[in-house]
């Protein structure tokens, strides 16, 4: 049995995230979507908001699972089994990146393979960041995001203003 992990940061799981999953899920046996518990970017979503949010939007998918894990992605995949990472493409500057961490898996692990899909062409603008500067100034994402998490959105944003007024700066939500 084939199986492959999805890594990412998932904040917070997009349309075009799920169109990846989708296609991955019919050509391995098992797929686990594995979200990074603390990557070198800021969050707006907890680690379980984010595996809440993500498992809520694949659970018509039954080989599809969701986990959270933290430290070496290849040290991940091979606890679990996995032969394969997927990845997505969007545009030619995600390839610099992905072609740089798929080279680095390699060498640290030589037996797993890294499995690039390109985007379907309506979510080539897709990113978690975008969307999260859309949501931040009260723009509408129901096309982008299922409808759980563009409410997931709106209450984080709310939450955020209400707690902290203006001293809350989200000014660094790129990924
Ligand atoms: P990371 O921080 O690891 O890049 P992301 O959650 O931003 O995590 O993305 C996870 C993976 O999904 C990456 O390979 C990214 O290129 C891919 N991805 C993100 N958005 C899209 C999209 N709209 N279409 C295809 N792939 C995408």
């Amino acid at each position: 049995m084939t199986i492959a992990i999805y890594p990412g940061t998932f904040d917070p799981i997009t349309n075009g995230h799920i169109d990846i999953a989708t296609r991955a899920s019919s050509l391995f046996e098992h797929l686990i979507v594995a979200v990074y518990d603390r990557p070198l970017k800021n969050l707006l979503f907890s680690t379980m908001e984010r595996v809440s949010m993500a498992g809520e939007a694949l659970k018509e998918l039954p080989n599809v699972t969701v986990q959270a894990y933290s430290g070496l992605t290849v040290r991940f995949a091979r606890s679990v089994g996995a032969r394969v990472i997927v990845r997505g493409l969007r545009a030619l500057s995600d390839f610099e990146l992905e072609f740089q961490m798929a080279l680095t898996n390699r060498k640290l692990a030589p037996e797993i393979d890294t499995v690039c899909l390109i985007t379907s062409q309506e979510y080539t603008f897709l990113s978690s960041s975008v969307i999260k500067e859309i949501a931040m100034v009260g723009g509408c994402v129901d096309a982008m995001v299922p409808q759980h998490v563009a409410r997931a959105l709106k209450e984080k944003f709310h939450s955020l203003g209400s707690e902290a007024g203006s001293k809350v700066q989200i000014v660094s939500l790129r990924d």
